[in-house]
């Protein structure tokens, strides 16, 4: 099949590129770069340097390229961010995303996989969290995910629009090529490697949670698990999958937590050496426990967590992390 891959020169987006590659699919990568890599892109695929969200460019690209299925990872994706900037948010992954969709149907383009988060729940009443739990985001980030999985479900219903979206919980690790840089990083295993790298300590956001240990909890998928998730996804929006018939919602985690406690810990151990923290307070907005159920990925995409390890996930991620940056964390030339 032909995907076009939108963010696909960034984090998860140049992984799922990768296996999609692997698979034998055919990919054009849409991305605008300004958090994405053009050193992420292989040389097989082609980059459109531009945005989801300019309608004729993306009109032009659809009818030129012929995909069979949309790839939807691009996105602005910080949550402070998006607090304090949500006209952001609601311009690109909302009015962005729907101007991809008309788009698409114009085009044809009856299949998409859509990058979700579990920010889309807020803060739970019950943990695991089932995807048929209350839709309740706390943050513009989380709500434009929400509108958008939305779109999907209304489009699917009135134009047989086939769709799957995936909500992420925490994802993390990297494959040899390629892994997670972000400026600014706020996710909590780069911080942990890079106060590795330079000596200058983590903060970690609070220790007094109602957890075991006191640290927030979190579940953590292995990124290379959610490309495996990706592909899966797509070959269910394929016409006449009864899947899709109306549109799928996924939960991405591994359904069993670690405490950032646990997380350090076991970043110690991949590193070798004590990993130089403090302590400081919480962070607005951070629920203590989010762990998914993660059962309907397994049943009905067949889908499951190959590396469900902290050890996988750091481990490739500090491998990743010693071959690609220096160490002030940059990427070295
Ligand atoms: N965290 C931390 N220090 C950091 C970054 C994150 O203590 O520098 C904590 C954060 O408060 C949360 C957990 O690590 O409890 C995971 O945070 P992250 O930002 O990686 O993902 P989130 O769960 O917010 O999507």
């Amino acid at each position: 099949m032909r995907v076009l891959v939108t963010g696909g020169a960034g984090y998860v987006g140049s992984v799922s590129v990768e296996r999609l590659v692997e698979a034998g699919h055919d990919v054009v990568i849409l991305d605008d770069l300004t958090t994405g890599h053009r050193e992420s892109v292989p040389p097989v695929v082609s980059l459109e340097v531009g945005s989801y969200g300019a309608a004729d460019e993306l009109a032009r690209l659809l009818e030129r390229a012929c995909v069979d299925a949309i790839l939807h990872c691009a996105a602005r994706s910080l949550v402070g961010e998006s607090v304090r900037d949500p006209a952001r948010y609601y311009r690109d992954n909302v009015s962005g995303g729907i101007v991809l969709l008309e788009a698409a149907r114009q085009a044809e383009v009856g299949r998409i996989v859509f990058s979700s988060s579990a920010a889309v729940y807020g803060v739970p009443d019950t943990t695991p969290i089932t995807e048929d739990a209350p839709l309740r985001p706390i943050n513009p980030y989380g709500e434009t995910k929400r509108t958008f999985e939305a779109a999907l479900r209304f489009y699917g219903d009135a134009y047989g629009l086939r769709s799957v979206a995936l909500r992420y919980f925490n994802v993390a690790g990297a494959t040899d090529d390629n892994g997670e840089l972000h400026d600014p990083e706020t996710h909590l295993i780069p911080n942990v490697l890079r106060a590795a790298e330079t000596g200058e300590p983590i903060t970690l956001f609070g220790a007094d949670y109602p957890t075991p240990d006191g640290t927030c909890i979190r579940d953590y998928i292995h990124v290379a698990d959610l490309a495996d998730a990706h592909l899966a996804a797509l070959e269910a929006t394929a016409p006449d999958d009864p899947r899709t018939d109306t549109a799928l919602v996924c939960n991405l985690g591994i359904g069993e937590g670690f405490s950032v406690r646990q997380v350090v810990d076991a970043a110690a151990t991949v590193v070798g050496r004590p990993i130089p923290e403090t302590m400081g307070p919480r962070r607005a907005g951070d629920p203590p426990v989010l762990v998914a159920a993660a059962d309907r990925a397994r049943e009905v995409l067949g889908w499951t967590a190959a590396r469900p390890t902290l050890d996988a996930m750091i481990g490739s991620a500090w491998a990743w992390r010693r071959a690609n940056l220096d160490e002030t964390g940059a990427r070295r030339e």
